[in-house]
Formats: C-alpha cells, sequence, structure tokens
C-alpha cells in the first residue's frame, strides 16, 4: 500500500497560479560556495532558490519564524509526497504541528523525472553532510560541511553560539540533488546534478519562516562530500512578493487539531 495523498487536504491550484502572475521581487540572497545563509519569508509571500554560476545542490532547512521547534519533517514529507518533491507538493512541519510550511509553485527541472537509475531531482531521503559522519568514514575534519554552514548561518542569524544554534539544524531538503536507491542492495545513491544557471525551485511560503540554504561541498555531488575537491557555485534566493488581490481570503494553515489524551 501507499499513503494516501488523495486525502491531504487538497491543493487550490488556481490560488498558487493566481499567486504567480505579477509578483514583485523585494530581496535577494547570495548563498556563497561551501557556506550557507539564512533569509526571512513572510507568510503570504515566495521564495526561489535559483541555479547561478554552475551546477551546484542545496541544503534547505526551514523553521517557523515564531518557533524554531516547528521545523521542517523531511521524513513526514517523504512518507505523504515520496522520496522526492516538485511542483504541488509541500514542505510540512514537525510533529506536534504537521502543516504545511511551504508549498512547491515552480520547478523548472521537473522534465528530469525519474532515470534509469531510479534517479530523480530535490530529494527528501538524503540528509546533509556532517563532520561527524566524514570523521567516522575518513578519519579527516572538514569545517564547511552542509551541516556546519547551516549551524554557523543559523547563529549569525539568531545571534547565538554555534553550540547554541547546532540542535535546531535538521535533514533538509535536497534541492536540485539528483539521487535514488541502487536496485540491488537499496544503497543510496547520487549523481551529478543536471542544475544548469537560471534553473530554479520556487516555494509559497504557508506561514512566516527562516530559511537557511548551504551551498554544498559536494557542488553538483556528483562525487565526493566533505573536502574542497568539487567544483563550487553560489546559488541566489529571491524573495517575491504577490499582489495583494492574488491572496485576498487566504490564511496560513493550522497546526494540527489532534489533542494527546
Ligand atoms: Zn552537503
Amino acid at each position: 500500500m501507499v499513503y494516501p495523498e488523495d486525502r491531504l487536504p487538497p491543493l487550490d491550484r488556481a490560488f498558487y497560479a493566481g499567486v504567480r502572475k505579477g509578483m514583485t521581487k523585494v530581496g535577494e540572497v547570495v548563498v556563497p560556495p561551501r557556506e550557507a545563509a539564512t533569509f526571512d519569508v513572510p507568510a503570504g509571500h515566495v521564495f526561489r532558490i535559483v541555479g547561478v554560476d554552475g551546477p551546484q545542490v542545496g541544503d534547505l532547512n526551514l523553521w517557523n519564524a515564531a518557533n524554531l521547534a516547528e521545523r521542517f519533517y523531511s521524513g513526514k514529507t517523504r512518507a505523504l509526497h515520496g522520496t522526492h518533491v516538485t511542483v504541488g507538493d509541500r514542505l510540512w512541519s514537525a510533529l506536534p504541528y504537521l502543516r504545511p510550511m511551504a508549498t512547491i509553485t515552480a520547478d523548472t527541472l521537473d522534465w528530469y523525472g525519474f532515470d534509469g537509475d531510479g534517479a530523480g531531482v530535490h530529494d527528501v531521503i538524503g540528509t546533509r553532510c556532517d563532520p561527524y559522519t566524514n570523521r567516522l568514514l575518513s578519519g579527516g575534519d572538514y569545517h564547511h560541511c552542509c551541516h556546519s554552514n547551516l549551524t554557523r548561518a543559523l547563529a549569525r542569524r539568531l545571534g547565538t553560539a554555534f553550540e547554541a544554534a547546532e540542535p535546531h539544524v535538521h535533514d533538509v531538503l535536497n534541492v536540485f540533488m539528483c539521487t535514488g536507491f541502487e536496485r540491488d542492495e537499496g544503497r543510496y545513491i547520487m549523481k551529478a546534478s543536471p542544475v544548469r544557471p537560471g534553473d530554479f525551485l520556487e516555494l509559497f511560503a504557508e506561514i512566516d519562516l527562516i530559511g537557511a540554504l548551504s551551498a554544498c561541498p559536494g557542488g553538483d555531488c556528483g562525487s565526493g562530500h566533505s573536502s574542497d575537491a568539487a567544483s563550487c557555485f553560489p546559488l541566489r534566493v529571491d524573495i517575491l512578493r504577490p499582489r495583494a488581490e492574488a491572496l485576498a481570503g487566504w490564511r496560513p494553515p493550522e497546526v494540527s487539531s489532534y489533542a494527546p489524551l
């Protein structure tokens, strides 16, 4: 059996199409290669993650700007929508909140689908490269893994120490990353991302968000992580404001109404 995606609250496609008409760019953040940056997106705004100079994968974290405990839940998003996400899929928040934090409104890589190896783009199956696993596997230390980049960026945003920010960093949406599971043994595989300059993934913020995006040290993630070996490029995040008429009558979704015994 599969999770009954058709039982999710229906997606109002006409609403999201209306949102995209006549948006005004109100901000931009550039994420340097092998680093991360944060950005703020008010509810009802749109953010667009754009490839700029070359093929580059981005690791995305999201938090409710008013409550960092409500953060992106990649595992439940995977259960509800599948291993890879695209237009119409939502990024769900952690328990006990479980509501859409963002809805994907455009994806220029949707043509990729699934290739002959079963790999697709924008996965919620990987985690984020981190220095602890790198030390476990290679014995060496590397300080620009996505985990560290996201932690440093959030610490700057919050004005806290690295140690205070680190527990808030969580499993990511792997933007532009091309991944799947190898058929015989089910092992996780990564392939070079097909992303090219100008490609983008666009999301509607359902609630006030803080986002953090790391330009992964793996670059297009076709070979290794956790070193300075790969070619890496910046990523850009554009913040866009829809027309007021497009949002008439719209309200952010409520948190889950389930009450424990
Ligand atoms: Zn990474």
